[in-house]
C-alpha cells in the first residue's frame, strides 16, 4: 500500500528529504544523497552472533567479537543480531526525530533505509512474524507512543511480514543495568518479558527489531523469552548500534 501511496504521490509531489527538506532526487530512497552519505552503515565482516563490526578482519575468517568470546552464557543458537549503522550522525538524528518528535514521515523513510539493507543479512520469506521491542504499559502511557512501533509499522508493511504488537508484553518497568555480575544481570533480566499469545510464537520464526543496539541485555531477554515459548528461531534487527564495543 506504502509503494502504491508514494508512486501516486510522488508523480505530483517532489518527495522532500524528512531530515534536510532538500528534494528527493533517488525516489526509491527515503533520504536524499547528502544526508544518506552521513549514515555511516556496518559493513561485513560483523561478529556472526551479535553483528559487531569486525575491523580489519575479511570476511572468510568469519569469527566472533571480543564482548561473544568472553560471555560466560554463549548467546543462543538460535538467535542472530544484525544492526545496520552506527548510531551516531544521520542515523541518530533521523531515530531521536522519531523517538521525541514521533515525525512519522522519518520513520517512513527510516523504514526504506531498513528494507534495503535487511535483505544484506535475512534472506526474503525467512520470518512468520515481526516483533517490535514492547514498552512497558506505564512507560507507555508516559510516551504515549512507542517509537519502535512507529519504525516497524512501514518496515513490516515493506518487508511482507505480519506485525505483531501484542504476542509479547513487558512485565517489567525497567531493566537493571548494575547489577554487579554477569550471573546476576541475567537472572534479573530473566521475566522482563512474557509471551501473551503462545500459538502465536510456537514454531514460528521471529524477527525482532529495536530502533538502537546499546548492550544487547533488552533484545537478549526477549530473544530468550521467544525461544522459550516455542519459537523456532529468532532474529534481530535494529536500524543503529552504539559505537562503543559491547561488552554485555
Ligand atoms: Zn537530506
Ligand atoms: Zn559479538
Amino acid at each position: 500500500m506504502y509503494a502504491f501511496l508514494e508512486e501516486f504521490l510522488s508523480t505530483f509531489f517532489p518527495r522532500l528529504c524528512p531530515l534536510c527538506r532538500k528534494v528527493i532526487l533517488d525516489e526509491r530512497e527515503g533520504f536524499c544523497v547528502d544526508c544518506l552519505e552521513g549514515f555511516q552503515v556496518i559493513r561485513e565482516p560483523v561478529c556472526s552472533s551479535c553483528g559487531y563490526p569486525l575491523e580489519g578482519k575479511t570476511e572468510s575468517e568469519g569469527s566472533f567479537c571480543p564482548g561473544c568470546i568472553s560471555r560466560n552464557t554463549p548467546l543462543p543458537d538460535l538467535y542472530t543480531v544484525r544492526s545496520i549503522a552506527l548510531y551516531a550522525g544521520n542515523v541518530r538524528h533521523a531515530i531521536l526525530a522519531v523517538k521525541y518528535g514521533r515525525q512519522a514521515p522519518v520513520a517512513h523513510s527510516l523504514s526504506i533505509f531498513a528494507r534495503d539493507h535487511f535483505t544484506r543479512f535475512f534472506p526474503p520469506g525467512g520470518f512468520d512474524r515481526l516483533v517490535p521491542v514492547p514498552l512497558h504499559p506505564k512507560r507507555l502511557r508516559a510516551r504515549e507512543f512507542n517509537q519502535c512501533v512507529l519504525l516497524a509499522r512501514p518496515l513490516a508493511s515493506r518487508l511482507g511480514i505480519p506485525l505483531d504488537v501484542d504476542a509479547v508484553e513487558r512485565v517489567r518497568h525497567t531493566l537493571p543495568q548494575s547489577a554487579s555480575t554477569e550471573k546476576a544481570r541475567r537472572k534479573n533480566l530473566k521475566g522482563a518479558f512474557r509471551v501473551r499469545k503462545v500459538p502465536r510464537i510456537e514454531g514460528q520464526s521471529i524477527l525482532v527489531f529495536d530502533d538502537v543496539y546499546t548492550t544487547g541485555a533488552t533484545l537478549e531477554a526477549l530473544a530468550h523469552c521467544l525461544l522459550s515459548a516455542g519459537a523456532s528461531r529468532v532474529a534481530a534487527l535494529t536500524v543503529a548500534r552504539s559505537p562503543g564495543p559491547d561488552i554485555s
